[in-house]
Parts: structure tokens; C-alpha cells; sequence
């Protein structure tokens, strides 16, 4: 049996933007929609395979609280990875996320593996659905293009996929957009950081 690669990982990024839940989508492919603040940071661990190797998470998942700000160091002081998270619906996130990339590009291993998140893309399917379908001309019944399903909330994107992206690129992050709710691109982020990682 292959001997799995250990592969350090800490989640970065403002509270609430979805940390914790994009990790417990990953590891136990679940979803709480009130989901506890995590206090301090949280420790949990996920094997990755790929078509060459065997990858074991470990996964340091912090508090987004400003006074949890200086432990910070201590969790990604010797990360091979980091996946740095924001909120699409939620501006001063992405400026928290690019803070804490900098931040990583100052402080962490040089070598380290940095992937941009900007996560609840579920919150926008409809609201973008619909930007895309007016321009196709009107439907019969206007208030059902309109309005979202019963039960279903929307919100506007404040962080434009191609300015996010175009950042990550001059940056060197990798780049993602996922769902912690639908599941959506969650697997893929840790995928292709695997994929990154040196191994000798
Ligand atoms: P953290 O502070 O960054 O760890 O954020 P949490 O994982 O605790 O999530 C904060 C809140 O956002 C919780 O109520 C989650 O249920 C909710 N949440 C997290 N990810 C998503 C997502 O992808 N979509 C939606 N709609 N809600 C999410
Ligand atoms: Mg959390």
C-alpha cells in the first residue's frame, strides 16, 4: 500500500465567508446551514488521491476573528498550502482575502501553494440566471423570472469573478469558486492543490 504524502493546510480568510463549511464539505461531504464560529482553530484530516500519489490533508482550520489575528502565524508557519477564502456576495471579504494572501507571500514558506476561494456562489444562481435570460427576451410571466423560489434567497455578486481571478493570476494563486452548501467545486480546490505539491 502507498504511504501517504502529509501535506500541511491552513484556511484563511474573514469570519463567516464559509471555512469551516467548505472543510466539512470536503472531509465528511456535509452541510450545516447555522454552523458554530469556530473558536481558535480547528484540526482535521482528509486523504486526497491522485492518479500518482496519495495526499493526507492536515488541515488547520482558524478562526476568522481580528482577535485571533496573532495566532495566525503559528498555523501557517510551515504550511506546504493554503486555501484563502472569501464571500462572493460580500466585498470586504475579498479585501480581507488579499490581506491575508500578502501577508502569506511575506511570512509563510516560499514554496507555499496558495489557492484563492470565493465561496456561496449558491447564493447567486438565480440572480445571475436571470441577468442572463432577460436579454433573451421576455418570458410570458414576468414575476416568475423575477422572483426566486419559495424559500430560496439570492444576493448580488459583489466580487466580479473576472477581477478575482485576474488577481490570482498576477499573484500566482490558484483560483476557484464553490458552494460549501451545493458542494459545488469543493472537491476540486483541494484536487488541484495536491496537485501542486512537491514531492521528492
Ligand atoms: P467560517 O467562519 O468562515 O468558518 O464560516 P462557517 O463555515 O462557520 O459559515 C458561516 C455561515 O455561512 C454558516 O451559517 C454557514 O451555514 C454559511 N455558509 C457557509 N458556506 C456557505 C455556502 O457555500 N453557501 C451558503 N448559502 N451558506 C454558506
Ligand atoms: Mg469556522
Amino acid at each position: 500500500p502507498q504511504k501517504p504524502f502529509q501535506t500541511k493546510l491552513v484556511l484563511l480568510g474573514e469570519a463567516a465567508v464559509g471555512k469551516s463549511s467548505v472543510v466539512l464539505r470536503f472531509v465528511q461531504n456535509d452541510f450545516q446551514e447555522n454552523k458554530e464560529p469556530t473558536i481558535g482553530a480547528a484540526f482535521l484530516t482528509q486523504k486526497c488521491r491522485l492518479e500518482d500519489r496519495l495526499i493526507k490533508f492536515e488541515i488547520w482550520d482558524t478562526a476568522g476573528q481580528e482577535r485571533f489575528h496573532s495566532l495566525a502565524p503559528m498555523y501557517y508557519r510551515n504550511a506546504q498550502a493554503s486555501a484563502v477564502i472569501y464571500d462572493v456576495t460580500k466585498a470586504s471579504s475579498f479585501e480581507k482575502a488579499k490581506s491575508w494572501v500578502k501577508e502569506l507571500q511575506r511570512q509563510a514558506n516560499p514554496n507555499i501553494v496558495i489557492a484563492l476561494v470565493g465561496n456561496k456562489i449558491d447564493l447567486l444562481g438565480r440572480t445571475e440566471s436571470v441577468e442572463e435570460s432577460t436579454a433573451q427576451g421576455e418570458e410570458d410571466d414576468e414575476t416568475a423570472t423575477a422572483t426566486p423560489e419559495a424559500g430560496a434567497s439570492s444576493s448580488l455578486r459583489a466580487v466580479p469573478k473576472d477581477e478575482a481571478e485576474a488577481y490570482a493570476k498576477e499573484s500566482g494563486l490558484l483560483f476557484f469558486e464553490t458552494s460549501a452548501k451545493t458542494g459545488e467545486g469543493v472537491v476540486e480546490v483541494f484536487t488541484e492543490i495536491a496537485k501542486k505539491i512537491p514531492i521528492d
